[in-house]
C-alpha cells in the first residue's frame, strides 16, 4: 500500500471529470513546490481516480438483483460526441433492480446499434451501481451511456450521470469504474443541497486543505465528490486506506470528515 501511495502521489494519470486546463497542467507540470501557500497542500496531485488506491473493490458487497429490457424509447441523451441530436430515438432502456427495492434505469444510446451490444454495457454497470450506499442509489434517476471515449460527468439537477463505453472499459481495466460511479453519484446525491451552501463553505474555510488538487480547483463542484469517497471508505472499510491517509484526512480536513461521516 505504501508503494502505491507513493506512486499515486507522484504519478499523473487521468482525471475523474476531465477538465482541459486541469488535464494539461497535470500532464505537463511538476508540482510547484516553491509556491508559498499558507494552507496545506492537497494530499493528492490530481483526482482520486488518478490514484492507484482501490477504494471500492470488485469483491465488495453488492445489492444488484436483476436487469430487464424495458424497450426502445425516445430519450434525452446529453453529451453525444458525434453531433447527434439531444433527443435520441431508439435508446435502449434497461432497468436494474436492487435488494433495497431501488431501481435505476440505464439508457444506452441508439448508436450502440443492437440490443445485445447495449446490454453488454448495461451489465458492466449493474454491479457498480449495486455497490453504492443505498441512500445514494435512491437519488439516481437513471444513467446515460454513450458510445465512444470521453470522461464521465454528472447532471445533478436531472438526477443522472453520463458515461462513455470506451472510457468505461479503460476504467474497468484500472479498477476505477466503481469509484467513477461513486463519484458521479455523489454529484447527484450531494451537490444541489450542499456544494454551494453556506454550511459547506464554512467547513471549507475551517479546514486547512483540500483532499485533491482537482477538488481545490473546483471547490464548488468537485470538493464533496472527491472527499466523500475517502470518508465512505474509511467508515465502511476501516484500514483499507493506509494509516497515513486516514490520519491525513482526520488532521487536515476534520470538518469535512465530521460532516460527511454522518451519511455513511
Ligand atoms: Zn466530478
Amino acid at each position: 500500500m505504501k508503494k502505491y501511495l507513493i506512486i499515486a502521489v507522484i504519478s499523473v494519470l487521468s482525471l475523474a471529470c476531465k477538465n482541459k486546463t486541469a488535464e494539461m497542467a497535470a500532464k505537463g507540470d511538476v508540482f510547484e513546490k516553491e509556491k508559498v501557500n499558507t494552507s496545506k497542500k492537497p494530499l493528492f496531485r490530481t483526482s482520486i481516480t488518478a490514484t492507484e488506491i482501490d477504494f471500492i473493490k470488485a469483491s465488495d458487497k453488492d445489492a444488484f438483483k436483476s436487469i430487464e429490457f424495458v424497450g426502445n424509447e425516445t430519450k434525452e441523451m446529453p453529451g453525444a460526441l458525434n453531433g447527434e441530436e439531444l433527443m435520441d430515438h431508439g435508446t435502449y432502456v434497461f432497468k436494474a433492480h436492487f435488494s433495497d427495492d431501488a431501481s435505476v434505469e440505464i439508457w444506452l444510446h441508439s448508436s450502440f446499434g443492437s440490443k445485445e451490444k447495449a446490454k453488454a454495457y448495461a451489465n458492466k454497470l449493474t454491479s457498480r451501481l449495486g455497490k453504492l450506499p443505498s441512500f445514494m442509489r435512491k437519488t439516481l434517476n437513471h444513467v446515460v451511456v454513450h458510445t465512444g471515449d470521453h470522461t464521465a460527468f454528472a447532471e445533478d439537477a436531472g438526477g443522472f450521470f453520463v458515461l462513455y463505453s470506451d472510457n468505461m472499459d479503460t476504467r474497468i481495466g484500472n479498477n476505477d469504474l466503481e469509484e467513477t460511479v461513486f463519484h458521479e453519484t455523489c454529484h447527484v446525491t450531494f451537490d444541489l443541497k450542499y456544494a454551494k451552501s453556506k454550511a459547506w463553505k464554512a467547513i471549507q474555510a475551517a479546514d486547512k486543505s483540500f483532499i485533491t488538487e482537482y477538488a481545490k480547483s473546483k471547490p464548488n463542484q468537485e470538493d464533496i465528490a472527491e472527499t466523500a469517497l475517502f470518508v465512505y471508505t474509511m467508515k465502511t472499510y476501516p484500514n483499507r486506506l493506509s494509516n497515513e491517509i486516514e490520519q491525513w484526512v482526520k488532521t487536515n480536513i476534520p470538518n469535512r470528515y465530521e460532516f460527511l461521516e454522518k451519511f455513511f
